[in-house]
């Protein structure tokens, strides 16, 4: 009777979770998917949440549902997303209405107004509602504790005019407008904060259009892409610092972040923003005041001063020893889950890598003083940061 109480209590959490069948031997199951836990310190008193703020879902022309591109960003490490499904153009349209033939007896729809970057939409509009990417990805992130930020993306001729994202969007189905500016304009009477997509996308240089100068005069943009997928743009950090907008590093994925960051060892890019705490109007405040970091392979890109103190929130000098003549050994630790290349004066970088030390010698009366190579603080300028010793 013992034994079959302790049996039964073996057997209990199994029961629980499904229902035991002694038939079935399972081959797969001891080891689960992990969620990559990117580790970073308090900067400045803020948290840094990690963000990716342009993705894609197969309600535009990605490949993935946005309940999927949740639990892709949960297993990244990310903390916030917003899902920016293309609203002028979208690839799929066409699969879900041959899917849906059935409900037509058995008649094909054709897909109207499916691709209005260039030409207008007829007076008929768009007619698939461009908020259910952003209700699909809520309804999921609940169970992860992830944080949406409801968006899209507006998409137009890529030379001349550009692509821009409407974040804290309220109604994505009242943003379209055959002239680009007036759809700006119809995302900032919702509220939202636009943010100016890959700027050198397609394009010769990343100089401002003449769009983009009028987009820009009349105040509709806050942010911008340092980094889009595998593009950095390393002069837009200035112009970012100079028009005072938030700098953003994002993947514009479209197939998964396993294929192009995972699967490679690669962390996917990301913004660090720097908030009180994850609620919508925090993370608001934060790009609104530019507290933000783009990470982008091994790439970290921001203000100077953020950097500094970014830097050196995470990485710690202590005195090992002084020699006779003076001469300090340092060991400097690395206390992030990120890697820093470390200069000093004119010589070769050495990695830092995440969670290690770098053994260092000081001659007397000298600080500690390195260029941190892999960040970006304007067009190809990395900081000089003397680390203060414990
Ligand atoms: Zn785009
Ligand atoms: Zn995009």
């Amino acid at each position: 009777m013992k034994k079959l109480f302790a049996l039964l209590i073996a057997i209990i959490p199994l029961v629980a979770t499904a229902q035991y069948n002694p038939d079935i031997v399972y081959t797969n199951i001891s080891k689960t998917a992990q969620r990559t836990e990117i580790i970073l310190p308090e900067v400045n008193g803020y948290t840094l949440y990690k963000a990716d703020l342009h993705i894609h879902s197969f309600y535009s022309d990605g490949h993935c549902s946005p309940r999927y591109r949740v639990r892709e960003a949960w297993l990244d490490g990310l903390d916030i997303i917003a899902i920016t499904d293309h609203i002028e153009y979208r690839g799929n349209e066409q699969y879900f209405l041959e899917h849906l033939k059935g409900y037509t007896d058995g008649k094909v729809i054709k897909a109207r107004n499916r691709v209005v970057i260039e030409k207008p939409a007829t007076e008929e509009g768009i007619l698939v509602d461009l908020n259910l990417s952003v209700r699909e990805a809520k309804k999921e992130a609940k169970k992860y504790d992830m944080l949406i930020i409801p968006a899209a993306e507006i998409t137009r001729e890529p030379v001349k005019i550009g692509h821009y994202n409407v974040l804290f969007s309220t109604d994505n189905n009242k943003i379209y407008d055959p002239d680009p500016m007036q759809a700006l304009r119809n995302a900032r009477a919702q509220g939202a904060l636009i943010m100016h997509n890959h700027p050198g996308w397609k394009r010769k240089s990343v100089e401002k259009t003449e769009f983009e100068v009028k987009a820009y005069n009349e105040g509709l943009i806050d942010g911008i892409e340092v980094v889009n997928g595998s593009q950095f743009y390393p002069k837009i950090i200035d112009r970012a610092i100079e028009e005072k907008l938030f700098m953003a590093s994002t993947t514009d994925i479209h197939p998964t972040t396993a294929e192009f960051y995972r699967l490679k060892g690669d962390l996917r890019n990301m913004t660090f923003i720097l908030a009180k705490d994850k609620s919508l109007k925090s993370i608001r405040e934060a790009l609104e005041q530019n507290r933000t970091i783009g990470y982008s392979g091994g790439q970290i890109i921001g203000e100077e001063e953020l950097l500094k103190a970014f830097f050196m929130a995470g990485v710690k000098a202590r005195l090992l020893d002084t020699d006779k003549k003076g001469k300090h050994s340092i060991l400097v630790t690395n206390t992030t889950s990120l890697t820093f290349r470390l200069r000093r004066g004119k010589g070769v970088s050495h990695e830092l890598s995440p969670f290690q030390s770098i053994y260092y010698t000081v001659d007397k009366g000298k600080n500690l003083t390195v260029t941190v190579d892999n960040m970006w603080i304007g067009d190809h300028k990395h900081p000089n940061i003397t680390i203060p010793v414990e």
